[in-house]
């Protein structure tokens, strides 16, 4: 691997590294402490030796650390340099290594955990459990930050067991990860991967680190997959030793420096971490909680504030619909309309007789006037869906929606889905059993309103394995179902609406 040595002892990084100064970060932060003062000896070094960094000696941005000259000689300089962590973590590794520095053959059996993913206090850990017989019986167990994920933790099982393995050893890995042993079949028929395909693959970081490894210390690795719930002791050990690393408070990252030879321009976090996955699926996903919080707390909302917060919408499957155009054409003044009426009708600010009242005072008699249809609450966005009026034509809208979703998914599914009509009938959103008005709990409500209720998509996630064919499927099923809820409940009060309009003549020309 000559081309992966930097080409002259002087060369300094030409990675980039791009600040995103993202302040708020909601679903990768974690409770696990980066201590910025302790960060490993060897960068401190040779900060100290530049004037220009002396300032900053403590600090834990990524790009203070040292370049190391590769391939390096022996274990523990690559532990040393590869991981940004405590130094007594890196002594417990380098004891590892120690241990095993004469084996030929080594047997881990590797795990992953990760606790209370998707928020503020995620805690990440791995740990593994060498069990070649005859050789000496080690474990280890750490912790990790960011971008939390069961794959990431295994893969960081993965990688420091192989941190400690001496050269030109063979492995076997025994992990329940599926999703690691594709990642690590795939790099490995696939050789060099092109820096497009690179940038999309999630941590990127850990598996280009993983398959230096390989080369350099000329590994030879072979992963098993342990089937789940086998009882096996060694993968129930290393379960533990995961749950329990996920508590160390002093994690473990990987230096993106330790990549010097690479032309990838890297965008890091707030200068602590590098973003190592498709950036701009992770912006979306960062945003994310922001949107959500100026949904909660916007005032038109009200009426499904409770919905939005015990998740009962599906924000994927609703986007999709907003966004799905039922036309060929890419734009028309059809289109827009079709959209903006949908983006109206989900955010609870569809022109109403009291949206009309406020921007037309002039037009509209004053003090509130109400609902067209059943005389009995105002005429709000709210109150759509919930009027007396509607809800014959919302139980057959919902009795038809049922029977369509069955022969929609039968047609769809290879065999018979256990249970589908069971499924259906027992769902809440299926429930029409109510006498009376729709209440506003009811995911009925939902549709209504062009949202997606969770319940509807659970049944999608359940029977349509496919994602593509799961997506196109549910818009198919769901075009028809919103055509009668904007007709028999929309178009119909918005025609009772222009009738009461023109008697006051209030027309458009006026507006
Ligand atoms: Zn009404």
């Amino acid at each position: 691997m000559t081309d992966s040595r930097p080409k002259s002892p002087q060369k300094i990084d030409n990675t980039t590294t791009v600040d995103t100064s993202m302040e708020e970060v909601a679903n990768t932060s974690s409770t696990h402490d980066l201590s910025h003062s302790e960060i490993d000896v060897t960068s401190r070094d040779s900060q100290e030796k530049d004037p220009l960094k002396s300032s900053t000696p403590c600090s834990s941005d990524v790009s203070n650390i040292s370049v190391p000259h590769l391939p390096l000689n022996n274990v523990t300089d690559y532990i040393d340099t590869a991981l940004i962590c405590h130094p007594s973590i890196k002594i417990e590794l380098k004891n590892c290594a120690n241990l095993l520095c004469s084996e030929e053959i080594l047997t881990f059996y590797t795990d992953g955990s990760v606790q209370n993913i998707g928020t503020t206090h995620s805690l990440s850990g791995y740990g593994w459990i060498q069990t070649q017989p005859l050789t000496p019986r080690i474990s280890f167990k750490g912790s990790t930050v960011f971008f939390p994920s069961s794959s990431k933790s295994e893969s960081m099982g993965i990688l420091t067991a192989l941190l400690v393995a001496p050269f030109n050893c063979r492995i076997n890995i025994y992990t329940d990860s599926a999703n690691c042993i594709t990642t690590f079949n795939t790099r490995m028929h696939l050789g060099i991967v092109s820096p497009h395909q690179k940038l999309k693959q999630s941590n990127f970081l850990l598996w280009d680190l993983i398959f230096l490894l390989i080369n350099q210390k000329n590994l030879l690795v072979t992963l098993h997959k342990v089937p789940g719930h086998s009882n096996n002791l060694y993968n129930d050990e290393a379960d533990t030793l995961a749950k329990a690393g996920a508590h160390i408070r002093e994690p473990i990252i990987i230096n993106h420096k330790f990549f010097a030879h690479q032309s990838l321009g890297f965008a890091s976090w707030n200068r602590l971490h590098v973003i190592d996955r498709n950036v701009r699926k992770w912006a979306d996903n960062v945003i994310q909680p922001l949107i959500f919080n100026s949904m909660i707390n916007n005032k038109a909302l009200t009426p499904i504030k409770k919905q939005i917060l015990d998740g009962e919408i599906d924000w994927t499957f609703t986007k999709e619909w907003l966004n799905h155009n039922n036309s060929d054409a890419l734009c028309s003044i059809n289109l827009s309309k079709q959209q903006g009426n949908k983006i109206k009708k989900c955010n609870f600010i569809y022109p109403t007789i009291d949206i009309q009242q406020r921007n037309y005072p002039h037009l509209y008699p004053l003090g509130s006037i109400p609902c067209i249809q059943c005389s009995d609450a105002h005429d709000v966005n709210a109150h759509v869906g919930l009027c007396n009026d509607h809800s014959n034509d919302v139980v057959t809208i919902l009795m038809e929606a049922a029977y369509d979703l069955y022969d929609i998914i039968i047609d769809n599914y290879s065999g018979t889905p256990f249970a589908l009509r069971e499924t259906i009938e027992s769902s809440p959103l299926f429930n029409i059993t109510f006498s009376g008005a729709l209440s506003q709990t009811h995911p009925g409500y939902l549709l209504i309103h062009h949202l997606v209720p969770s319940d509807l998509t659970t049944i999608f996630y359940n029977y349509i394995k496919d994602k593509k064919l799961r997506f196109s499927i549910f818009i198919k099923f769901f075009k028809t179902l919103m055509r009668k809820v904007d007709s028999y409940i929309w178009v119909k009060r918005y025609s009772l609406i222009k009738s009461w309009e023109r008697i006051l003549s209030i027309t458009k020309n006026k507006k």
